[in-house]
């Protein structure tokens, strides 16, 4: 454009002087904004005048001024392969044709590889890999594309992909690709090392390949996750609208929950009982090279190359000593994983990208947010956790750690932390964490010597989302959750707060339910099924001849073993969670009795209620026809019910009238959409707030969210929910982090920040 002047990295962001005639400069300007490269995140530009007589002509790159990297020159994520790379992928005549590492400034590895900063090669795991001359030519021009690519690599002087036995004994095959694709036709199980992680691989059109998989895996059930070649090969299988193509094909490359096609060569076996299956499109050139093999089969299961309880394997080693009971042949590279990093998993519902799994692709970019923190440390709940760390006004949560009540698990979180604090130079100075005593993350939180902030779980859960949303409250937060410790002691999880980002009122709340059996209420359903009865029709509504037909089945020892602990009040905590009452109408429909993972029986109860849904459902549920919602709703002390009793007659009342098993699940979500914006309309007149957060575990059920979304706006509320971070305990990190950060700054200087128990 002929300009002069200089570019620069500082602590504040990039810093450019240029000198040119005045119009030419406003073009510039506007360049920069709407012509930036693929992967530049502009947040703000800031432009003031300069003394021209300073400029010498031309253009030049400064040095990054020194100490500076730390503040704002951050890790960018993983970014699957461009445009640009996958043209010279496929092309014959290209020095890098079919090279399973191809990458460049606009692509490829970079949070996975990245030992520490700054992010230089030699600070990578691509520091065994010399370039070779002509890389190095590309690496050190400015105008290509691999100018300071860090992983930039080619045939000749980087990684390469090697086909083993389960043994580890290498296969020599002169196209180890090729051999591993007319294995997985052969209906093999394949160990494929990837970016983040190890996969474990089968032919997705296999009955027993996937009947295999399952069995060595001890999955029975879980949904599976697949990978086809192209958005064409996905509309075979799935159901897409715009939006959900958009987010497919995105430098991201979430895996997205899509509604299944009825006709498909998807075998049964993939997500038994749920419509929607998760989906992905290849984003490393190794899968890529996979597709273009003559023999692969059309579409992969591609999931977490894992053993129950241990977080994805990532080194060669590791892999093939634990999974060669699953896996028959391994596909492996020479390009070490620093960090893992699951897949991330998104879905669309009310037009909003939601994301269920935050992790490669968006981690480790910060959230920004409209309030400066201190360094802070959000340590996260017990399942699906994630830990946060919080300065200024940026939120780094890590990629998604998993369950913490394993020890393999446990070290992962550890590592992680320790990992993400070095390449973020940020050492925290005070630290969240649950109220919950017994979590492995509010014990780690507790034993740090740093002043310590103890977060209510559904507040977190609904600051999380007024963050996002720049809401600084009060709001009327609707959190529907699986469990967390409430301040009362008991276990909440269907809760109606009015919250502020620093403190939370409870306003009203699902009913209780007892969990008979306590943990083990959380992974049987038939035991919230009874509870449910107790709690509607007294221990005489456990009478053999009065138990629904799934429920008479159960030994009837077991029932009064059940009941008398319900009576005596033994090993029964009461609890308002939104989860449980979902198992409890799971149950008695005798959809599910027991589940095998986090979940199952309220996503089965959503699916089988989809199957009832008409086109006019959302129009039916206008609150207008519901104003008189009595039994469901009422005030004691002073805070207000939503009556689970009411639910369960509806439903005990349905099956003894023999309606079908679809309608009565349709039915009860609709009432409880209804019963919840009753309220809600109620709390709403009373504080005159209009700005309503919809959050917890239940609301990745899209029928609740489009139901409340819907009707909630008819009533003249704006309604918001979680869009960057999920609305699982994978945001609670998040919500901790500003809630401890917010009150650190505001601590009374004599004020003891460790609070009792
Ligand atoms: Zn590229
Ligand atoms: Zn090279
Ligand atoms: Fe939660």
């Amino acid at each position: 454009m002929g300009i002069s002047g200089t570019v620069t990295n500082t602590g504040d962001g990039v810093v450019i002087t240029a000198t040119a005639p005045h119009e030419r400069l406003d073009f510039f300007v506007t360049a920069i904004q709407n012509d930036a490269p693929p992967l530049a995140r502009i947040t703000a530009v800031e432009s003031r005048w300069h003394d021209s007589s300073l400029a010498a002509p031309g253009f030049f790159i400064l040095p990054s001024v020194a100490g500076s990297a730390a503040a704002n020159t951050a890790i960018p994520p993983d970014i699957a392969i461009c445009d640009d790379c996958l043209n010279e992928f496929l092309d014959p005549d290209d020095d890098r044709f079919h090279y399973p590492f191809i990458n460049c400034t606009n692509c490829g590895p970079r949070f996975t590889i990245v030992e520490t900063i700054p992010y230089d090669r030699p600070k990578t795991s691509m520091k065994v890999f010399p370039m070779c001359s002509r890389c190095e030519i590309e690496y050190h021009d400015p105008g290509n594309r691999r100018f300071h690519a860090q992983p930039n690599a080619c045939p000749s002087c980087g990684p390469a992909v090697s086909l083993h036995e389960r043994s580890g004994e290498a296969l020599t095959k002169t196209h180890p690709v090729a051999a591993a694709a007319t294995l997985l036709a052969e209906g093999k199980i394949l160990a494929i090392r990837g970016l983040g992680g190890f996969h474990l691989v089968v032919d997705g059109s296999s009955d027993t390949a996937v009947a295999l998989l399952r069995a060595r895996k001890g999955r029975p059930d879980k949904p599976l996750a697949v990978m086809v070649r192209d958005l064409a090969a996905a509309k075979e299988i799935c159901h897409l609208n715009s939006t959900e193509q958009k987010i497919l094909t995105s430098p991201e490359r979430p895996i997205v929950l899509l509604v299944k096609k009825d006709q498909s060569c998807l075998t049964a076996g993939l997500a038994p009982g749920i419509e929607e299956i998760g989906v992905m499109l290849p984003y490393t050139p190794l899968h890529h090279l996979l597709f273009q093999m003559p023999d692969c089969p059309k579409v992969l299961v591609m999931t977490s190359g894992n053993v129950s309880g241990s977080p994805i394997c990532t080194a060669n080693e590791d892999a093939l000593a634990r999974l060669a009971a699953i896996a028959d042949n391994f596909l492996l590279h020479n390009r070490e994983i620093v960090t893992r990093v699951d897949d991330s998993v998104v879905k669309v519902a009310c037009d909003n990208t939601l994301i269920l799994r935050r992790a490669r692709g968006f981690v480790p970019s910060p959230v920004m947010i409209d309030w400066p923190l201190p360094k802070i440390l959000g340590c996260g709940a017990g399942l699906k956790n994630t830990f946060s760390l919080g300065r200024g006004k940026s939120v780094f949560t890590s990629q998604h750690i998993g369950d913490l009540d394993s020890l393999p698990i446990y070290e992962f979180y550890l590592e992680s932390i320790d990992h993400l604090k070095s390449v973020l130079q940020l050492e925290p100075e005070a630290v969240a964490c649950d109220l919950h005593p017994d979590y492995l993350s509010s014990r780690f939180a507790a034993e740090l010597d740093l002043p310590l902030y103890k977060v209510q779980h559904h507040h977190a859960h609904a600051v999380a989302v007024m963050a996002e949303h720049g809401l600084s409250g009060p709001i009327l937060a609707v959190v529907l959750d699986g469990t967390g410790l409430g301040e009362d002691g008991t276990i909440w999880g269907g809760e109606i707060l009015r919250a502020e980002l620093t403190g939370f009122q409870r306003l009203g709340h699902l009913s209780h339910l007892l969990l008979p059996g306590g943990d083990a209420a959380n992974t049987e359903p038939w035991r919230m099924g009874l509870s449910a009865l107790f709690q509607t029709f007294g221990p005489e509504g456990l009478a053999a001849d009065r138990l629904p037909p799934a429920l008479a089945q159960l030994d009837q020892t077991k029932v009064a073993t059940i009941a008398s602990m319900m009576q005596g009040g033994f090993q029964s905590p009461p609890s308002s969670s939104c989860g449980r009452l979902f198992d409890a109408v799971a149950s008695l429909l005798g959809l599910r009795q027991k589940i095998s993972y986090e979940g199952q029986a309220a996503m089965e109860l959503e699916a089988l209620a989809k199957k009832a849904k008409t086109v006019s459902w959302l129009t039916q549920l206008s609150p207008k026809s519901h104003t008189v919602l009595s039994p469901f709703l009422y005030e004691t002390n002073g805070k207000w019910e939503i009556s689970s009793p009411e639910f369960v007659k509806m439903v005990r009342d349905g099956i003894a009238r023999a309606e079908s098993k679809e309608i009565i699940a349709l039915r009860f979500h609709s009432l409880l959409i209804s019963s919840i914006t009753r309220l809600i309309e109620i709390l709403a007149h009373q504080t005159g707030i209009r700005h309503v957060v919809l959050s917890g575990g239940c609301m990745q059920n899209s029928l609740l969210l489009e139901g409340l979304f819907h009707t909630l706006k008819q009533i003249r509320l704006q309604v918001f929910t979680g869009n960057m971070l999920p609305v699982n305990d994978g945001a609670v990190s998040f919500g901790q982090t500003i809630i401890g950060g917010l009150r650190h700054v505001s601590r009374h200087p004599h004020e003891s920040n460790q609070r009792p128990g």
